[in-house]
């Protein structure tokens, strides 16, 4: 342990995979374990996109490609962007990664140095934090409240924004509370930071799942924005291809060169035939990826109604991503507990609020990405547990 280098103990982790090995050792133990706590589709990946991979096997596409990604993929995900985001972009601007979160990890290694702040919104992705406390930069969280239906404050925002501020990290559609921030708050968020030196990391990955005819904005978008801003997308949400690790990057293509260096010194490039399943993916048929919205948004009605009927429990209807984000400080306790609690006693895997940060207290996440029929049967015992808490 004492061999480590010292900047390790900076680092944090992401505790949804930490819950799920300790459900996994309940279920080896013969427990029955309903999973609510994995960020992750429980679709299958479309079988055109399976397809497309198949055949880039065995059409040779099992070599090192260029560390930015193939030209024809950065093309590909160029328009879709351009088209998706109402931005027009053209593939030097774009990197290809081994799913979306090396874009985070990369960015923050490449923009920000030790002593620089960046503001990150808590409740939130917890790899935001870890990383930049990993560079040694100073992360300023930005509170992500119930009240304002889970959408960043912008004057809380402006009042946080310093001289030393070098970057703003967004994520809309959010994770763990699905929030989706208004035209009106992107536009607030711009005018905040424009002409300041600011860069805007702007978390896309849940763009597609959205519900009720919420529309997000890429703040990219907005006059001015787009060289100041990173957008993270990728495959994993949209397609179900969180398995196949493909994501991307939208950036300044100087910028774009420097992420790819990083790429160089890392995975060398992301593994080609699954970047020529992602052409597909993103030209090909979109019905499967259409259904899998309908699917997620019947989810989200009954665990919203299921919590709500559940006596101290509390939930909003977020209007994006596959996570709902119940208020459960009525217990009294630490919303760790409560998970850990819901775990053991009812065998329902969630995470506790906390798992995204300080802001997240009184809150558990609950994924929905699970059938209806584990959905209703995690209520049930939910409540049954939950009884014994009060
Ligand atoms: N950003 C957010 C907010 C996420 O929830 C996730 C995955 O859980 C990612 C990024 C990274 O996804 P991937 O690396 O699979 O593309």
């Amino acid at each position: 342990e004492n061999l480590l280098a010292r900047r390790m103990y900076d680092l944090g982790t992401e505790t949804a995979f930490e819950v799920l090995a300790k459900a996994k050792a309940l279920e080896a133990q013969g427990k029955d374990i309903i999973h609510l706590e994995i960020g992750e589709p429980d679709f299958d990946t479309p079988r055109n996109i399976i397809d497309a991979a198949i055949k880039a096997l065995n059409s040779g596409y099992t070599h090192y490609t260029p560390a930015p990604g193939l030209m024809e993929v950065r093309q590909a995900i160029a328009e879709y962007a351009t088209r998706q985001k109402g931005v027009p972009y053209t593939a030097e601007e774009v990197v290809v990664t081994p799913g979306g979160k090396p874009i985070m990890f990369f960015s923050i290694l490449a923009l920000v140095d030790p002593g620089d702040e960046v503001i990150y919104p808590n409740p939130g992705f917890p790899i935001y934090e870890s990383v930049i406390k990993f560079v040694g930069g100073k992360p300023v969280p930005i509170p992500i409240r119930e009240e304002n239906d889970f959408r960043l404050d912008v004057e809380e925002l402006a009042r946080l924004i310093t001289p030393r501020t070098k970057m703003i990290i967004i994520n809309s559609p959010a994770n763990p509370t699905g929030g989706v921030l208004t035209r009106e708050d992107v536009e607030h968020i711009a005018d905040l930071v424009r002409g300041k030196n600011i860069i805007v990391l702007s978390d896309e990955i849940y763009d597609r799942i959205v519900y009720d005819g919420a529309q997000p904005v890429s703040i990219a978008s907005l006059p001015g924005m787009k060289d100041w801003t990173i957008i993270l997308d990728g495959f994993s949400k949209t397609y179900a291809m969180t398995g196949w690790r493909l994501g991307y990057g939208l950036m300044h293509k100087e910028l774009a060169a420097r992420i790819a260096q990083l790429m160089v010194n890392s995975n060398s490039c992301t593994a080609a035939f699954v970047q020529i399943a992602g052409i597909e993916a993103l030209t090909g048929p979109q019905d499967a990826a259409c259904a899998m919205v309908a699917e997620f948004k019947r989810r989200r009605d009954i665990i919203v109604e299921g919590l709500n009927s559940i006596p101290g429990i509390t939930c909003k209807k977020p209007v994006g991503s596959f996570y709902v984000f119940p208020n459960v400080k009525s217990f009294g306790r630490p919303s760790k507990e409560i998970a850990d609690f819901l775990l053991e006693e009812a065998g329902v895997a969630v995470l506790g609020g906390t798992a995204f940060g300080e802001y997240g207290e009184g809150y558990l996440r609950l994924s929905y990405a699970n059938s209806v029929e584990n959905i209703q049967k995690a209520l049930n015992r939910m409540e049954d547990a939950l009884r014994k808490l009060r």
